[in-house]
């Protein structure tokens, strides 16, 4: 007979949401198991072995600045490094890695390994303990009881799975792994709504049998940009290219030759795919007016010869697969290593929870990342921080915490989870955010660090970093404040001279910092403004933070503006159909929704600032 084991928190699940909630709640000083198909997936990537991008960098950032492993474990795998967006305002650049799919698993496993606090136990779950309306604990597949007063479950695609290729359909939790079939079938049984969703992946490709002549290589960028706030590019391995190739007339005619054979339109697949991730099969009958399509060759590692051809995902049969892989320049006689297949798996609505992800059935169960209709490991990594976090509040009696849309990209990320839900699978843009301008990715350690630090999630060292930093910026802001160039001075002179600047005033060298043809470097050209700070993100964020003064100090009001609108209550009786101006639609959702506060009004889908607007005036008015 096995004495059931006691932890303070569970977190079923070993993916990306699993060990950021783990070691988040680890990180707190709760004692933490986290209970996992198989040890040697921890951390695994079951698609492109790819971290960050447009707002998905974003997301990283943000998770490191909480204290979390992703960005550590890039900087440890990162293969190939770009800033995309790089010609762009500070908002919206953003870091992407090409990762060594290997690397970056003994990565986390390493920092998962070594977290105080945190256990590992190789079991699937089967079914959660329930007492009194709370869960309790869980029951794996042997039969083995844990408790614990919180339990976080991040199963990702992995309920219910089904994998098709072509006619062929079987059950998995992704290739090579099995499905959590019995958690699944106790979860329906729950009162939270499940429902469907798919995502698919591209054959693999071995790098040896493509013909390279006339692709066009992609080079990562020179310096490489670093992830985590404490990393440093010596972190990285060593540095390899991508390349690019294209579909041709011939592939879309081989796919639009075997819909009939297509899970996806004979009717088989009835989950709704990635919007912004679609098939190839689902390209072609979307575009039918292009005649190709681009595809990036990323290598899967250094010490293997399988690459991922970015833009083909599919789940048509394996020979159409074979001949639309042989149809594109270069892949002539590609041999393919892994068949691409596509994966249908329950999520819940996320509606269902409140924004610290517990859910609102059943207190004491969280829910992070796949689950809860996201895709990507980013969104699920940033979930798995703010549940994992809140699972060892709630243990340790605390008052639960998650960041506003103001204030993060996680906060948009849950907001917009929580009160609108998702149909389809949900992933991060820069689009999505309404003050872009605040939430950048160089400033993601200034605004959480210091919070999650108060939380208990971010250590004293990262805390101590934080805090170097920021006096370093304030200091360097305030030297240049005191260096005036003036027409009768020497650095008046020197300016001229070294910037070909002519100073027909006074001005002072932050001034000359917001000229746009000037940025920290060039003005540090100028022997006499000197010394320049040697840390690079100091020196960028004094630059960003004096070149955009103006429209942050705007941003700020705005979001204060909003702030007190966020908490105006409407009244419940409140009647919608006598606002003038207000649209039947806009209407019609906000009689169904009855919102309880002007910020939850300002969140159901199509209500618009306009409709917002009017529904203040109308406000005021009956005070
Ligand atoms: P996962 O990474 O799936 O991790 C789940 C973990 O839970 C695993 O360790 C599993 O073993 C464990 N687990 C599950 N059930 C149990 C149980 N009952 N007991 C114990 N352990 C359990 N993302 C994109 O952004 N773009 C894409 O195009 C894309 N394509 C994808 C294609 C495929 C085929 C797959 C499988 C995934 C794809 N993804 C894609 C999604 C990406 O892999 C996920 O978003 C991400 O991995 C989600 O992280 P997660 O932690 O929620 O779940």
């Amino acid at each position: 007979m096995f004495h059931p084991t006691h932890y303070d928190v569970i977190v079923i699940g070993g993916g990306h949401a699993g060990t950021e909630a783990a070691l988040a709640a680890a990180r707190t000083g709760a004692r933490t198991l986290l209970l996992s198909h198989n040890i040697e997936t921890i951390g695994q990537m079951s698609c492109n072995p790819a971290i960050g991008g447009i707002g998905k960098g974003h997301l990283v950032k943000e998770i490191d600045a909480l204290g979390g492993a992703m960005a550590q474990a890039a900087d440890r795998a990162g293969i190939q490094w770009r800033t995309l967006n790089a010609s762009k305002g500070p908002a919206v650049r953003a870091t992407r890695c090409q990762a060594d799919r290997s690397l970056y698993k003994a990565a986390i496993r390493r920092i998962v390994e070594t977290q105080p606090n945190l256990e590992l136990f190789q079991q699937a779950v089967d079914d959660l303990i329930l007492e009194h309306g709370r869960v309790t604990g869980v029951v794996t597949q042997m039969g083995v009881s844990f408790r614990a007063r919180a339990v976080v479950l991040t199963a990702g695609t992995f309920l219910a799975g089904k994998i098709h290729i072509g006619p062929a359909q079987y059950a998995g939790g992704r290739a090579g792994d099995p499905p959590a079939s019995a958690l699944a079938q106790k979860l329906r049984e729950l009162p939270v709504a499940a429902d469907r969703l798919k995502t698919g992946t591209p054959p693999r490709i071995d790098l040896r049998s493509i013909n390279f002549e006339g692709l066009e290589e992609q080079p990562g960028d020179n310096p490489a940009p670093v992830f985590s706030y404490l990393g440093s590019r010596a972190d990285h391995p060593r540095q390899v290219s991508c390349w690019i190739t294209h579909t041709t007339e011939r592939t879309h005619e081989v796919i639009r030759g075997a819909l009939d054979r297509s899970p996806l339109y004979t009717g088989q697949i009835e989950g709704v795919g990635p919007r912004y991730c679609p098939s190839i099969e689902d390209k072609v009958v979307r575009f039918a007016e292009k005649s190709s399509h681009q595809i990036f060759i990323e290598p899967e590692g250094l010490d293997t010869f399988e690459i991922y051809p970015n833009g083909i995902s599919t789940s048509l049969p394996y020979d159409v697969q074979l001949d639309l892989v042989h149809s594109i320049k270069g892949f002539e006689i590609a041999h393919i290593t892994r068949p691409g297949y596509a994966i249908e798996y329950d999520y819940f609505d996320p509606r269902g929870l409140h924004p610290w992800l517990e859910t609102k059935a059943l207190p004491g169960l969280f829910f992070a990342g796949q689950i809860n209709g996201t895709t990507g490991y980013e969104e699920a990594g940033a979930q798995g921080v703010v549940a994992g976090l809140n699972a060892a509040l709630n243990v340790q009696g605390k008052a639960p915490w998650y960041p506003r849309r103001d204030e993060a990209y996680i906060g948009v990320l849950i907001d917009d989870l929580t009160s609108n839900g998702t149909i389809e699978p949900y992933r991060m843009f820069t689009s999505r955010a309404e003050y872009r301008l605040h939430l950048r990715e160089d400033n993601a350690d200034l605004r959480l660090t210091e919070t999650g630090h108060q939380l208990g999630v971010v250590p004293q060292a990262r805390f101590d970093a934080l805090r170097r930093k920021r006096d370093a910026v304030t200091q360097e802001v305030q030297r240049l404040g005191t260096l005036w160039a003036a027409p009768n001075n020497l650095l008046g002179a020197a300016v001229e001279r070294q910037l070909g600047i002519a100073v027909s005033r006074e001005t002072n060298a932050l001034d000359l910092l917001r000229r746009p043809e000037l940025d920290y470097g060039k003005l540090m050209s100028v022997p006499e403004l000197g010394p320049a700070v040697d840390d690079v993100d100091v020196a960028a964020q004094v630059e960003v933070q004096t070149k955009y003064a103006g429209y942050l100090e705007r941003q700020r009001e705005e979001i204060e503006r909003q702030r007190r609108h966020e908490t105006t209550r409407i009244p419940q009786d409140f009647d919608y159909d006598r606002v003038r101006g207000l649209s039947a639609e806009v209407t019609l959702k906000l009689k169904r929704s009855l919102p309880e506060t002007i910020g939850q009004a300002s969140r159901i889908s199509g209500v618009t600032p306009a409709a917002i607007s009017l529904l203040l005036v109308h406000l005021k008015r009956r005070d």
